[in-house]
């Protein structure tokens, strides 16, 4: 079989997650050579056969839906390098961890954008994406849609989205290339130009993964009328800004450091006093060999995108001077009333430091070792203890290199995205992290896992609809089992008027050092009602327990509050907006929220902040038709085609897959069109005693199954009828040799 047939298959997997395009998981006999053979498949599909377990292309046929049935499945198919499966209107995508050849080359591209029927060829990412791109049409009126990829880190979420956007970017502009060339060209290239340079600044080396996304985003590709892609626009979220001045042990600083560390031209490597062998503290150097000569794909894909030579010189700047930072150290000081010194070998880093950022050396100085309070009109100076000037030295780090990735995002919207007149429909990708469950968890995971919470409500809310609509359409008698949602969890985290959302910002607005377990009592007060919280009161350290969808995740209290106060000294921002780096004054002084913070007038949360872009994501996620894809990390050492059980099992539960494959078994999971069932069991009418509208409804009867325009058939009964038909057939056979 050549690849193109083997992707071909005459019997598609059921993704009913647009909508628009109904799926059956019955083979279509009428594009099968023999209807036998077909007949053969199917009934060997519902005897769970494990040699066959390969060939089960959605995991709803599984029978029975257990995380075993489930696991053996996807293992079966890994085995013979088949890393795409669908779970209902869901896509499980397994990472190979290595390059497949063929599987995503531009000719397969086109071929499944060609196809008359998509959804017959095998599962695949590009079915996804050209369902998606078909349903932008609608049937009454273009509707955007939304892809939605999740999975744990080095599962493949960035590969993926990044797939599905070369997929957009080749099958989008295929048809225009002649009359606009240059436009047209122009866009995709910026479009596909934005991927290094986000992951250049965004992402890192961790023990997870050598390029893990250290943020979420949602990319939506804008289309014209005739379905071009003339533009996009980025949201991020959450970046882990933490990264830049503390490394967890064994992972690295973000990319774009290590490329100028080895990109770099003697030249620059002056004008960014870097000389080589500098040992500079937040440079760490992972164990695990990681490609980092992409400096120049990086300054490449930046002049494409319009950053000019002085803007990139400005903005390297910055990073050098940070880097020099790093290497700023405090010494201890004895007496209180007296600012910590900078150690003597750190004098030449904070010199540096300052040239590098544009600010006097003094007032960075200072900056960083006395604090303003501000009493009345009258200032009092403080002097900072040794572990204050660290902070403050990681948090000048922080909220710069914050803002600078914030005016990287802007600028690369302002450079891809089309102006609205143009643009009438849009296809979202939506790359977030899944969900996390460490040995310590804080506000990060909590954050996280909200986030996910949010989505699987989303998912589950879309799929029960989808599936309400149709049976509705289809005129069929049907009550839904009761699904237990997550409301009461997204309540608890949430909620109003209390949460632990509510009582984080009430302890972070209250100014004092908080008590971790002060704070723990009170969630306990006010929180104890909802069965999702629950904490062991005798722990040493004050924590609680959420019950998520996905599992139960406990969270360490300590420095929670903090890190949602997420506090930036005045002063600091005061020092940032007289540098004379035109890049970085301009990235504090456009920004309307740091005038009120230095001011004091505003004090938005992590939490507050987070809550409301997730909230305006789920507004644009709402106007949308989902299409879900989630993908799975077949073995934690990112060996390639290596299958590991419980690695997997982790992964399926963690995003409620089995949950999803029931809500699916919970409606009729098979959909037959009416034609398809006539071809295929129509003889046994030629046959029998009974005119076949009878036996049809004698059928419906015995095996409770409707028929109006296709037949939806009940999951316990699919496999009684097939025995049925077997039986009916092997009669046929014995009439037919008579
Ligand atoms: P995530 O974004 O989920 O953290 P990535 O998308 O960065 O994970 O994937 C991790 C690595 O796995 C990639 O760098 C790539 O090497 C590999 N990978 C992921 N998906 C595929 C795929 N479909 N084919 C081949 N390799 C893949
Ligand atoms: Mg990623």
């Amino acid at each position: 079989m050549t690849s193109a047939e083997e992707r071909r298959y005459a019997g598609a997997g059921h993704r009913n997650g647009g909508g628009a395009v109904k799926g059956f998981v019955h083979k279509d006999c009428s594009r099968h050579p023999s209807l036998n053979d077909s007949l053969e498949g199917e009934i060997q599909a519902f005897l769970t056969d494990e040699d066959q377990l390969h060939t089960y292309d959605d995991l709803t046929k599984v029978n029975p839906v257990t995380p075993t049935t489930v696991l053996k499945c996807l293992r079966a198919r890994y085995r013979v390098k088949v890393f795409y499966t669908n779970a209902g209107c869901t896509l499980v995508a397994l990472n190979p961890f290595q390059p497949i050849p063929d599987l995503y080359s531009l000719d397969v591209m086109k071929e499944y954008h060609s196809a008359s029927q998509p959804q017959e060829f095998k599962p695949h990412i590009f079915i996804v994406a050209e369902e998606a791109y078909r349903n932008v049409q609608g049937q009454l009126e273009p509707v955007n849609q939304s892809l939605v990829v999740s999975g744990e880190s080095g599962a493949g979420k960035t590969w993926t989205s990044r797939c599905l956007m070369k997929y957009y970017a080749t099958v989008a502009a295929s048809s225009s290339v002649v009359k606009s060339q240059n436009t047209v060209e122009r866009i995709e290239r910026r479009v596909l130009d934005s991927n290094p340079i986000m992951e250049a600044f965004g992402n890192a080396c961790t023990l997870r993964n050598n390029n893990s996304s250290r943020f979420g985003k949602y990319i939506q590709l804008q289309l014209d009328r005739c379905q071009l892609l003339v533009g996009a626009s980025v949201q991020t979220y959450l970046l882990e800004k933490t990264r830049v001045a503390c490394q967890p042990a064994h992972e690295r600083n973000f990319h774009i450091f290590y490329q100028m560390m080895k990109g770099a031209t003697d030249e620059q490597r002056k004008e960014w006093k870097m000389p080589h062998g500098q040992r500079l503290v937040w440079l760490p150097k992972a164990e695990k060999i990681v490609e980092e000569d992409c400096f120049h794909e990086t300054v490449e894909a930046m002049v494409h995108l319009g950053i000019n030579k002085e803007r990139q010189r400005q903005l390297f700047g910055i990073l050098a001077g940070l880097l020099q930072l790093g290497n700023v150290n405090f010494s201890s000081s004895t007496d209180e009333s007296q600012p910590c010194d900078i150690e003597e070998q750190s004098q030449d880093f904070l010199q540096r430091a300052a040239e590098l950022l544009c600010v006097p050396a003094e007032e960075l100085q200072t900056c960083l070792r006395v604090r303003t309070l501000k009493a009345g009109k009258q200032s009092v100076l403080k002097p900072c203890s040794q572990a204050e000037c660290s902070m403050r030295r990681d948090c000048l780090a922080k909220v710069t290199y914050a803002h600078l990735f914030e005016w990287l995002v802007t600028f690369i919207n302002n450079s891809i995205c089309a102006d609205k007149s143009t643009w009438c429909n849009f296809i979202g990708v939506l790359d977030v992290y899944g969900f996390e469950c460490f040995q310590v968890n804080n506000l990060e995971q909590l954050c996280i896992n909200y986030a996910n919470e949010k989505l699987q409500q989303h998912f589950v809310a879309h799929y029960l609809r989808a599936q309400q609509e149709e049976y509705v359409s289809e005129g069929l008698q049907w009550s839904f089992v009761k699904y237990q949602d997550n409301q009461s969890c997204l309540d608890l985290i949430e909620g109003s008027p209390v949460s632990v959302f509510t009582l984080l910002n009430e302890a972070s607005r209250l100014n004092r050092t908080s008590d971790a377990k002060t704070f723990r009592v009170r969630l306990e007060k006010e929180l104890s009602d909802n069965v999702n919280i629950s904490w062991d009161k005798f722990s040493e350290v004050p924590h609680f327990t959420v019950a998520h969808y996905a599992g139960k995740v406990d969270y360490q209290i300590q420095g929670m509050v903090d890190k949602n106060k997420d506090p930036v000294p005045p002063e600091l921002i005061d020092l940032l907006q007289k540098s004379g780096n035109s890049l970085l004054h301009k990235m504090f002084t456009d920004n309307e929220t740091e005038n009120l913070m230095k001011k004091g007038l505003s004090k938005v949360t992590v939490v507050s902040k987070f809550k409301n872009s997730l909230e305006s994501l789920m507004k644009i996620l709402h106007g949308t038709t989902p299409h879900y894809t989630r993908c799975i990390k077949p073995n934690p050492d990112c060996k390639p085609l290596t299958f590991q059980k419980e690695e997997v099992v982790m992964q399926l539960e963690a995003c409620g897959i089995v949950e999803t494959i029931h809500i699916s078994a919970a409606g009729f999971p098979i959909r037959i069109p009416f034609s398809s069932f006539i071809q295929r069991y129509g003889l046994i009418a030629k046959y029998s005693r009974f005119p076949f509208r009878e036996l049809l409804y004698w059928s419906a009867g015995l095996f409770s199954f409707s028929f109006t325009s296709s037949f939806n058939l009940d999951a316990d009964n699919s496999d009684m009828l097939h025995q049925e038909v077997e039986k009916l057939l092997r009669v046929v056979s014995q009439l037919q040799a008579l």
